[in-house]
């Protein structure tokens, strides 16, 4: 009999299962697949890991300005991809290493749920006092955009494929559509990104995408908004699209492949939930309390599977509440504050924010007092060649709570988390733009930004 029976080690599942041990709970982990679930495996790390040669390749044309010559030609793109696998590799087994230190069972097989406190693994039952499904999601299908990988890839192709196109036709420009945009481009592909919304990154705030949807564009990379694609056609030389821009205009584009990302579908099917009188919504993910219960006693459901940001660390921060709620622990959040969560997108300029966006006060007729400071005011930026980005701060015009904030720029998702542990322990602007920060960093422009609050910066423009 275990404490508990987690179900995907994902981030969300073997966080929770290293947790549950921590708190001295017996816990077993089922895997179907590779520990480190679609973030380790398929998601953050590999693409992550793109960017980073992407950025190296990039930096080429740095070099060849102080006379280093490096051949572009001899690019082998299989050895971009092996480079990538290597690392998801080590991480892997990082995280078998850290189940298997902490004394977490780890199983590999395909697990559902076939009775109160009872688990099926590949047909062998297995008894628990609690079950935490962490099973995940997978790209979303549209019908007349089927994947087949080779023409009309998912996130999961692209992360596999061995050999560039000459061009990709990017559908979807959410945080993994710019992401493959900024690498493919980055390594010669003629790339068109395509976004059905008003901006690129839509759920950002719009004057930060604004300076990345320039900067896209500057580095050559054809950006369509307001622009709906359809007629996926797909041949022996690619792939053509229909793009139906909002004034009704029509083009036909071709392009060596299509990346499609419409966003993600949560993986609730096969599990024996709603047998198990676990309610799902309409699209299949999971309502829970503020611990991650569901309607099931006993049964809890973390990460992309249920309706919170599908992030890699909303879900190890889902997985450690609802750990510490089973183990009767005072967890130390009651449900995740949306507020709080940091969104991070890693193309350069990179895009970081959280909390209230302008477009949502704005909206909502909420007064917000604003001060944004450019990032060539602080020299760093200068001295790294990386001039161009920007800091914005929103905050309440009567208290000076700071209500948002939202970064594109150069290592902008590094930055966030100093004025989001601001926002946390409720410091107030005064106390960032008194604090000293070290000269030369880009941390400065945090500080110049809180200065603008009440006054103004030192190096603004
Ligand atoms: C290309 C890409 C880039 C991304 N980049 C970022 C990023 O930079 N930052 C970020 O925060 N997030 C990023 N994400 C999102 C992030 O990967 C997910 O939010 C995160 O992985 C969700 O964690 P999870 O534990 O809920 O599920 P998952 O990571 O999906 O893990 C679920 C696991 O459950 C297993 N499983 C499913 N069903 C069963 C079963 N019946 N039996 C046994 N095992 C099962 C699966 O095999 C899988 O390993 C990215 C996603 C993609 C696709």
């Amino acid at each position: 009999m275990y404490d508990l029976l987690i179900i995907g080690a994902g981030p969300g599942g073997y966080v929770a299962a290293i947790r549950a041990a921590q708190l001295g709970l017996k816990a077993v982990v089922v895997e179907k697949d590779t520990p480190g679930g679609v973030c380790l495996n398929w998601g953050c790390i590999p693409s992550k890991n793109l960017i980073h040669q992407a950025e190296l390749f990039h930096s080429l044309t740095e070099m060849e300005a102080v006379g280093v010559g490096v051949s572009r030609d001899s690019l082998d793109y299989s050895a971009v991809q092996g480079k990538s696998r290597e690392v998801v590799k080590t991480l892997t087994n990082g995280v078998a290493g850290l189940l298997k230190r902490n004394k977490v069972e780890y199983i590999n097989g395909t697990a559902s749920i076939t009775g109160k406190g009872e688990v099926s693994v590949d047909g062998k039952q297995l008894q628990t006092r609690n079950i935490l499904v962490a099973t995940g999601s997978r790209p979303m299908e549209v019908p007349g955009f089927e994947f087949d990988e080779e023409r009309v890839l998912s996130s999961t192709g692209i992360l596999a494929m061995t050999e560039l196109p000459e061009s990709l036709l990017i559908l979807g420009a959410g945080a993994i559509g710019c992401e493959f945009a900024y690498v493919m481009n980055s390594f010669g592909v003629k790339v068109t990104l395509v976004e059905a919304l008003a901006h690129i990154l839509p759920t950002e705030d719009f004057e930060t995408c604004a300076v990345l949807d320039q900067a896209l564009r500057q580095s050559g990379i054809d950006v369509r908004v307001k622009t709906r694609a359809g007629n996926l056609s797909r041949g022996n030389d690619g792939v053509t699209a229909t793009l139906v821009a909002e004034d009704g205009s029509e083009e036909t584009v071709a392009a060596g492949k299509a990346l499609v990302v419409f966003g993600r579908s949560p993986n609730t099917a096969g599990l024996g939930l709603v047998e198990m009188g676990v309610k799902l919504d309409q699209r299949g993910y999971v309502p829970v309390g503020d611990y991650c219960q569901t309607s099931a006693a006993g049964i809890y459901a973390i990460g992309d599977i249920i309706r919170s940001p599908a992030l890699a660390h909303v879900a190890s921060a889902e997985g450690e509440m609802a750990v510490e709620h089973m183990a009767g622990h005072k967890p130390p959040r009651k449900a995740v504050d949306t507020q709080l969560v940091p969104s991070a997108i890693y193309c350069e300029p990179q895009v970081a924010g959280f909390g209230l966006r302008e477009d949502e006060a704005l909206l909502d007729g909420i007064e917000v007092k604003k001060s944004v400071f450019n990032y060539h005011g602080a020299g760093k930026t200068i001295a790294v060649g990386k001039p161009t980005g920007l800091v914005k701060v929103l905050c309440d015009p009567q208290t000076d709570e700071l209500l948002g904030a939202h970064i594109v720029g150069h290592n902008a998702t590094e930055l966030l988390h100093e004025l989001l542990l601001a926002r946390s322990a409720e410091l107030l602007p005064e106390d960032i733009s008194t604090m000293i920060h070290a000269h030369p960093t880009i941390s400065e422009t945090l500080m110049e930004a809180m200065k603008g609050v009440n006054g103004s910066p030192i190096h603004g423009y």
